[in-house]
């Protein structure tokens, strides 16, 4: 594979190599006019300049973006070509001048033939195939010339020149192989010893060229593997280094010849296949090799004793002519990537516009998001907890936005998305502010609830700030009166954090009365072991336990078991999402402490919700 950095220095030797003929050969048609040889060299000069338009003509048409691989072939053989001939001229021209030794021209034709080939050994060292032929055709005749003066002088003349043709030989081949060793350091990644990001753009955006001239279609592999980090994070980087060059190793025996692969950094690898007629079969043979090269990368590592198990998520894009920026089909692979992460990661997916819209969407809703909170758009809901016999115990606060530009986000969408970014932070401290504010203002109004739930995200939890601007709240709003009713929700999320910490953080909270629940219980990782180490006060249990309960007995089991739990470990119970009243006494039947939900009453405004409370107390 001839790389971007080897054709562009070919490229940049043209001129010179013009340059040099054009300008020195008006010294011989000057010398040959002198010496009544001008017809010839004449000629000669006419050749000159006849091979220099050429040669302008071949670096005028040079444009490595732009060219298929086929041109550029074609240019290459065209150029090596053009070369060649330069050399023969120089050659003829020795010739020529070299029979005048009465003139003395004999002086200057040899000058010429050693300084035409220093030329050629160092303008051509990066292409064994043009120093070697050009060296050759130079210094032959030369040799041959101080072979037929037939004398001792001659003979050592002879012994000089084919001393120098092996030392310009012996410097071209170094200078080659260092040049080569640059560009094979610039084009690979040094650990794994594939090919860099640099390298791959190159190829993929020449294979584009190729597949735009023919209408053909590759595919492109972005590939992650799964939850590697733990596994630098646990067993240090050179376990994951040389993780990494296993899995190097298996991706190059398990992918076909003609595919390129290349390490992007970290552990993402990207893949380029060959090139097929048809889309339909292009995306098939994609999925078909993404789920063979995903099953061979589950199988056991073994490195430096350790036994290793990895995953990967592979997302697709079809690569051909119809964009121009190969960043383009590599953005594409990435949004199918994360889609197969955000589905639990272990998968393939093949990139669709749906996909796209999607993602262009997510950014729109962060662009508007930065606003929402200056413009005011955030407001707070609050839905009624109620006990056994009805009565309005607490209430949870719900966040909405409704933006003036694209109208309702649902929370679950905007704090995915206020997660990811960053900007939960000043989301969540507007949210706790105003939600302490609205306790205080209703127990000064006479309204007795015994909590307050409000959601909080990890990221929010475990940033550096939370606990202090907590402290700061507490003691700004509460009095003891209210100390013990805000409880912050978590969810079993936190099992993926460092989890001592999280506990401490927790126990820190908890000296300031926050209490704790662990909400959509059942539906993530949570462990019993998990459970018995978190500082948690109450369990909520999904709605999606609680939806499905009159439907059979697996599923009323299910409830029981937490709900028994629950009881062993002396938490409190909240079933969130009870729509009808027979999901509510199949709850109170087994000794369910809370409910929430439509049955009761949808998330309310803030004056709905004193109303609801005047109502049902
Ligand atoms: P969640 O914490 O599980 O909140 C309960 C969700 O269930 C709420 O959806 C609520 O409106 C809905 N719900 C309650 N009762 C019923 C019912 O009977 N049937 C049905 N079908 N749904 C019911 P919502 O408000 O759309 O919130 C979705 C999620 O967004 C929340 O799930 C929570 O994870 C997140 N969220 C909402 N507000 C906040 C917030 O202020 N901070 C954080 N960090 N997350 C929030
Ligand atoms: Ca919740
Ligand atoms: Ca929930």
């Amino acid at each position: 594979m001839i790389s971007k950095r080897f054709y562009t220095f070919l490229h940049r030797q043209i001129p010179i190599i013009i340059a040099l003929s054009l300008l020195p050969g008006l010294g011989y048609l000057f010398l040959g006019w002198l010496n009544d040889i001008f017809t010839p060299a004449f000629v000669w000069y006419l050749l000159i300049v006849a091979e220099s338009f050429w040669g302008y003509r071949l670096y005028r048409n040079f444009d490595f973006e732009t060219m298929g691989e086929n041109q550029r072939e074609a240019w290459y053989c065209e150029l090596s070509w053009f070369f060649y001939i330069f050399m023969l001229l120089w050659a003829l021209i020795f010739l020529l001048y070299v029979r005048h030794d009465s003139q003395k021209l004999h002086y200057i034709a040899i000058f010429t033939e050693i300084g035409a080939s220093v030329v050629a050994a160092s303008l051509l060292a990066s292409d064994r195939k043009l120093f070697k032929p050009s060296i050759f055709i130079l210094m032959i005749p030369l040799i041959v010339y101080f072979l037929l003066i037939g004398a001792w002088h001659g003979y050592v003349l002879t012994a000089f020149a084919c001393t120098l043709t092996w030392v310009l030989l012996y410097a071209a081949n170094s200078t080659n192989h260092l040049l080569m060793k640059a560009d094979h350091q610039a084009t690979h990644d040094v650990l794994t010893g594939m090919y860099n990001r640099h390298y791959f753009i190159d190829h993929l955006q020449r294979l584009m060229n190729t597949l735009k001239e023919n209408a053909g279609f590759s595919y492109l592999l972005l590939l992650d593997l799964d939850h590697f980090k733990t596994v630098n994070d646990s067993l240090g980087h050179d376990i994951g280094d040389l993780l990494l060059q296993q899995i190097t190793h298996r991706l190059q025996q398990q992918l076909p010849k003609d595919t390129i692969v290349a390490r992007l950094g970290g552990d993402e690898f990207i893949v380029v296949g060959s090139t097929f007629v048809d889309c339909e079969l292009c995306s098939q043979s994609a999925i078909k090799l993404s789920e063979q090269l995903i099953a061979n990368l589950k199988e056991t590592y073994v490195v430096d004793q350790h036994h290793l198990y990895i995953s990967a998520s592979i997302g697709v894009s079809i690569v051909s002519g119809r964009s121009t920026n190969a960043n383009n089909f590599i953005k594409e692979a990435d949004i199918a990537m994360y889609e197969v992460k955000a589905k639990g990661r272990d998968g393939v997916f093949l990139f669709n516009e749906e996909m796209s819209d999607r993602v262009e969407k997510n950014m729109e809703i962060e662009r508007l998001l930065h606003f929402a909170l200056p413009n005011h758009e955030i407001t707070l809901q609050y839905q009624p907890l109620v006990d056994s016999r009805g009565k309005v115990i607490g209430a949870e606060v719900l966040a909405r936005w409704n933006s003036s530009a694209i109208g309702p986000v649902p929370p679950d969408k905007f704090i995915d998305i206020a997660e990811q970014t960053g900007l939960i932070i000043e989301l969540g401290n507007h949210i706790l502010e105003t939600s302490f504010q609205t306790l205080r203002e209703w127990c000064d109004a006479g309204i007795t609830l015994q909590q307050l739930s409000i959601n909080i995200s990890m990221r929010q939890l475990t940033h550096y700030t939370f606990v202090e601007q907590v402290e700061t709240l507490v003691q700004r709003y509460h009095c003891d009166k209210l100390c013990g009713k805000v409880v912050f929700e978590i969810t079993e999320s936190v099992v993926a954090e460092d989890i001592t910490q999280v506990i401490t953080l927790m126990h820190r909270l908890k000296e300031c009365g926050i209490r704790f629940s662990m909400d959509d219980f059942g539906t993530g990782y949570s462990s019993l072991n998990y459970l018995n180490r978190l500082p948690i006060d109450e369990v909520k249990i999904d709605r999606s336990f609680v939806s499905v309960i009159d439907q059979n007995e697996q599923n009323q089991a299910m409830v029981v078991t937490i709900l028994n739990m629950a009881k062993i470990f002396k938490l409190r119970v909240v079933a969130e999402g009870v729509e009808t009243i027979e999901q509510l006494n199949f709850l109170l039947r087994h000794d369910c402490d809370m409910f929430q939900g439509y049955y009761f009453s949808r998330p309310l405004s803030k004056k709905q919700f004193v109303e609801y409370c005047h109502n049902h107390s």
